[in-house]
């Protein structure tokens, strides 16, 4: 089966791109500067949290992109005890959060060495992430990265998010390849690698250095796992 792959495609977010960190690293800034004397590191996890909340709630359309965003701030700063005037003070909050996490922007040290082992080997290379162009095309740029990709699809401007078979079958359309000649690659076991797979791609699930629960390697039995970048030119014979 891996002989027959041509298209790798990828996931952006905690795949190639170390979103986590940023954020982690952008929230602690912004409350060290908004909120003095206050040590945001233990509360990082919960922005994370929120975040994991209120960005799944837009995916499913119950709230709207400024919304989800008003929503983290709300619920974050109340945890300090701080409520803000109206939605306008909510948003210009996140936005000044966004300044700190685009300066924490970095990617995984095995990125970039990936994608030219695998240009190298003859594949060509794709991506698919959850997101609209405007925020997600800045950080392909930034980080170097735009030119490693033949097409990049974000949700937001194809309709439909991972991990909706539609948005896989598509993009394996702009290759011109069937879905069985490409692999997909994500952090996240049901959106990538289990989207990937059910739509008929090889399912990469990178889940680097956690270990899985007993859900997750049960349903990871029609993927492939791997713990780096590095493992994936071994996994599809290049
Ligand atoms: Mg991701």
């Amino acid at each position: 089966m891996a002989a027959m792959i041509r298209v790798v495609l990828f996931d952006l977010d905690d795949t190639l791109f170390h979103h986590r960190q940023a954020v982690r690293d952008g929230i602690t800034a912004h409350v060290a500067a908004t909120l003095p004397g206050v040590d945001a590191r233990p509360h990082a996890d919960r922005w994370d949290e929120l975040e994991e909340l209120h960005y799944h709630r837009y995916l499913t359309g119950e709230l709207d992109y400024l919304g989800q965003r008003r929503a983290r701030a709300r619920d974050f700063m109340a945890g300090f005890g701080h409520s803000f005037a109206d939605d306008a003070a909510a948003e210009e909050w996140f936005e000044v959060y966004l300044r700190e996490y685009v300066r924490a922007w970095t990617l995984f040290d095995d990125a970039l060495p990936c994608l030219a082992r695998l240009a190298a080997s003859g594949y060509r290379v794709g991506m698919i992430t959850n997101g609209i162009p405007s925020f997600q095309q800045p950080k392909l740029d930034t980080l170097s990265l735009a030119a490693h990709f033949e097409h990049v699809v974000t949700s937001g401007e194809f309709g439909a998010p991972k991990p909706d078979p539609a948005i896989f079958l598509h993009t394996c359309g702009l290759f011109g390849v069937e879905p069985s000649e490409a692999a997909y690659v994500g952090d996240r076991l049901q959106t990538d690698a289990v989207g990937a797979a059910s739509a008929g791609l090889t399912g990469v699930w990178l889940l680097r250095d956690r270990e899985p629960t007993a859900g997750e390697a049960a349903a990871a039995s029609g993927v492939h796992v791997v713990r780096s970048l590095d493992a994936l030119p071994g996994i599809l014979g290049a």
